[in-house]
């Protein structure tokens, strides 16, 4: 066989064998087979000296020609392998951006601390600072400062949950039937003028049903400056309800009785679902009743020390829970205080 075919014979095996490596091990293993020095390529080169001075000169041409063409494709494939491993140790490491993103658990405000807020925001807006106070109150604050003497039918109503103090009737405790006491805290050791509003829970004993909890969220406001009038009263309402129940809110102010307050009114709005035609929200009046009002008692104004010919003040309490009913549209208070997260993550 010629060394020419031999030469020929090698080319395409070397180059069949290099279309196969994978990698640096095997194309190192390649080079060794193909251009070592017991390859038959160096035995080739090795057999030119026993050719004829023509033969030896084409043949000598062919098989460094043959050398030079391995060197450069072991050259190019040590580049190629280089740039797939680079390009390999990328992909790994690479962060697909448009994969979608896991999501994440949201919280969120209790409907009744949504509304709350914006009880507060309504009156801080008006000039109106936040008081708060204990829960577990005197009987005296709760009631005797209030103008809800023991023989009072109105303790009925607010029957209460007392604590157990054995021995000491002096000064009974209790759960607070409503944030009032807060107020008369404030007067004992504040001079007028007076801008507060009591928000937090309070607490009745009573069977629950569903416009009744025997835990509430309520809102009291006071007012006390020389000069005050119910048309003051009306104006800072109209505002809490414009904000509540939208800017085009009429508001209706009737005669009503409250132990602390002379003058007594109730506010009812609007209708906002009926537009005071009449519906199952309003019970066909056309007006819903949001909260109590009045102008301060002068006889409580007397007993915080504040001269009632001097001074006059307004006062109002809203349920939360009643306000939330009306703008979320719930029918039943006890949803607010079960727990249940299909109804709590609807606000
Ligand atoms: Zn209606």
């Amino acid at each position: 066989m010629s060394v020419l075919t031999t030469i020929e014979e090698i080319r395409a095996k070397a180059r069949d064998g290099l279309a196969e490596v994978r990698n640096d091990a095997e194309l190192e293993t390649w080079r060794v087979a193909v251009m070592g020095r017991k390859s038959p390529l160096m035995s080739a080169l090795r057999s030119l000296g026993k050719l004829g001075p023509e033969e030896r000169k084409e043949a000598g041409r062919a098989a460094n020609l043959l050398k030079t063409q391995l060197d450069q494709a072991l050259e190019e494939k040590r580049e190629t392998l280089g740039r797939a491993r680079i390009e390999e140790t990328e992909t790994a490491g690479r962060i697909d951006v448009t994969l979608p993103a896991r999501p994440l658990p949201e919280g969120r405000l209790h409907p009744v601390t949504q509304t709350q807020r914006d009880i507060v925001d309504a009156f801080v807006a008006q000039g109106f600072s936040v008081i708060e106070g204990p829960e577990v109150e005197l009987e005296y604050y709760n009631f005797e400062a209030l103008r809800i003497p023991a023989d009072h039918p109105a303790r009925e109503l607010m029957d209460t949950f007392y604590i157990d103090r054995s021995g000491d009737t002096d000064s009974k405790l209790l759960l607070r039937t409503h944030t009032s006491p807060n107020q008369i805290r404030f007067m004992e050791n504040n001079d007028p003028p007076v801008r507060i509003i009591c928000p937090g829970r309070t607490y009745r004993n009573e069977a629950t049903d569903p416009s009744h909890e025997w835990m509430i969220t309520q809102t009291e406001v006071l007012a006390v400056d020389e000069g005050l009038t119910l048309a003051h009263l009306k104006g800072t309402l109209f505002e809490l309800a414009k904000r509540l129940f939208g800017r085009d809110r009429k508001v209706r102010f009737r005669c009503d009785f409250f132990r602390f307050v002379e003058p007594g009114v109730d506010m009812a709005i609007d209708c906002f679902l009926c537009g005071g035609k009449g519906c199952r929200t309003c019970k066909k009046e056309g007006w819903i009743e949001i909260l109590g009002a009045g102008m301060v008692h002068p006889e409580i104004l007397a007993n915080m020390g504040y001269d009632p010919d001097i001074y006059t003040g307004f006062a109002a309490g809203l349920g939360v829970e009643r306000i939330a009913m009306l703008r979320y549209g719930v029918d039943d208070i006890r949803h607010f205080y079960e727990n249940d997260l299909r109804f709590l993550r609807q606000f």
